[in-house]
């Protein structure tokens, strides 16, 4: 079962590999451990311009497209998940809002910056119990005269304290609901606004995720992304192209647990031969081998939706909502082949599992994936 791929697409994917096991792969366990931001990693990540994949020549990217970019991002989420997350935050949460909903002297501002890694995106939706547009949000942006002035917290916001623009939700109206749920673009430096809490996390420890405070933080009509009241139809895009971002990134750590296990079953002796003779754990990982060719095709076809300019909301929520229980299972699996020490923190396998979990709550904002699919299906 193989994906169609460029010449062009085989390239990129070849050099994330070599990128990967050169810079990532080394860091990895030490970024797990220490939940040490990788700004090495970033800085060299944006010196072979991966952080300009998706985006076009004119806003300073190289127009490889979607499915180049989650090719990247599954070989660098391999090695390192964490890696993988900062990549997604900024690629496919906050450049990319920019570049479909934003003006052209915002996508002219910002995009260039972006895709050469001198600014970071993250990307400010959620916070607790409040489902997007649905009432229960206390972050607001109050209409001034020429702009509006942003008050309340944002939890767990990517990036957040190493980005230099933040892409931020907030109520523009006094009656909460969908139509009153605006998007805006806020910088780093802007007066009032400050990093909260660093939220200390079970996996995906390398990517700092903060809370984000808005006192009084005055900003510009200019900032408002799309018009007042598309906060919904920002969010719902940026969500899609994050999903399939997430389904690489799992796709990518999955590739990883697999590796490890067949490594591990030849190797490791008991009852007088490799474990991987034992017809249980030739069944784990056979699962596990089919399981990543469907998630690989999966992505890749999804991605190849964007890229074809097709809708793909609907897509993105089954591919993530497969890769998650492929994910699970995998990693679940993964830990089981590997014994006592896979539960250990002596070996690497256990960090698979714990990222995982990550990357399958993280874009669930909002919207959970079987919510969309059905809604497709049955609205
Ligand atoms: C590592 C990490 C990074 C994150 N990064 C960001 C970020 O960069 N920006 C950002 O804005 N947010 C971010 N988030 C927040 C994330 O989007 C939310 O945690 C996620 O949407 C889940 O929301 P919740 O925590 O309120 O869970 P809840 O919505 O309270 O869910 C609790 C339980 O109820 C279930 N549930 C709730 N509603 C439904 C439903 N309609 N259908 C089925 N089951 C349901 C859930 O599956 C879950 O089991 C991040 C979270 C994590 C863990």
């Amino acid at each position: 079962m193989r994906y169609p791929l460029t010449e062009e697409q085989l390239l990129i994917q070849q050099s994330a590999r070599e990128f990967a096991e050169r810079y990532v792969e080394p860091e990895a366990i030490r970024v797990d451990r220490e939940a040490a931001f990788p700004a090495d990693i970033i800085k060299k990540l944006a010196e072979h311009d991966f952080f300009g994949l998706v985006f076009p020549a004119e806003y300073g990217g190289i127009g490889a497209g979607f499915l180049s970019y989650v090719l990247a991002l599954q070989e660098i989420s391999r090695a390192s998940a964490s890696v993988g997350a900062i990549l997604i935050s900024h690629c496919a949460l906050a450049a990319y809002s920019i570049y479909r909903w934003g003006s052209g002297e915002q996508k002219e501002r910002y995009l260039p910056a972006m895709c050469r890694g001198d600014i970071l995106g993250a990307f400010a939706l959620y916070e607790p119990g409040a489902a997007p547009g649905w009432g229960e949000q206390k972050v607001v942006a109050i209409p001034k005269e020429g702009g509006y002035v942003l008050r309340g917290r944002k939890y767990f916001v990517g990036n957040g304290g190493r980005a230099g623009i933040y892409v931020v939700f907030a109520l523009t109206g006094p009656e909460a609901g969908p139509q009153e749920m605006s998007a805006f673009v806020v910088e780093a430096g802007a007066r009032g606004l400050s990093i909260g809490r660093d939220i200390d996390k079970m996996g995906l420890r390398g990517w700092p995720t903060t809370e984000l405070v808005f006192h009084d933080v005055e900003v510009p009509a200019s900032s408002l992304l799309g018009a007042q009241g598309n906060g919904l139809a920002v969010l719902k895009e940026a969500l899609a192209a994050a999903r399939i971002s997430a389904a690489a990134q799992i796709a990518g750590i999955v590739e990883a647990a697999f590796q490890q296990s067949v490594k591990y079953a030849k190797e490791r002796m008991q009852f007088g031969r490799p474990i991987a003779r034992f017809p249980a754990i030739q069944n784990m990982i056979a699962e596990m081998a089919a399981n990543l060719q469907l998630a690989r095709l999966a992505v890749y076809s999804t991605a190849d939706l964007v890229d074809k300019g097709e809708p793909f909301e609907a897509e993105a929520a089954m591919v993530h909502m497969l890769a998650a229980r492929i994910g699970q299972k995998s990693c679940t699996d993964a830990v089981q082949i590997h014994g006592g020490y896979g539960y250990s923190r002596d070996l690497a396998v256990e960090r698979l599992l714990r990222d995982v979990k990550g990357a399958i709550i993280t874009d669930s904002a909002g919207e959970y994936p079987e919510f969309t699919v059905a809604e497709s299906i049955l609205a």
